[in-house]
């Protein structure tokens, strides 16, 4: 009988657990973005890279310095 109750206490947090844990998953996390991230394509390959990431060029953006140095000499 005592084994019983063990279990079925066992049983209840488990239960519980799993419950708060899917109301969590549901939640939006705090660390993710809110808005979509601004993707630019390369000038030179057209490879797209995030816009904080894009070398700015007198012609365009471009994904590397290297590509930059090509699409503009
Ligand atoms: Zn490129």
């Amino acid at each position: 009988m005592k084994y019983l109750l063990l279990l079925l206490l066992a049983l209840l947090i488990a239960w519980q657990w799993r419950t708060h844990r899917a109301a969590k998953d549901r939640e939006p996390k705090a660390g993710s973005p809110q808005r979509p991230i601004e993707m630019l394509a390369c000038s030179h390959c057209g490879t797209h890279v995030v816009a904080h990431e894009a070398t700015q060029g007198a012609s365009g953006v471009y994904c590397s310095a290297a590509h930059q140095r090509l699409h503009e000499s």
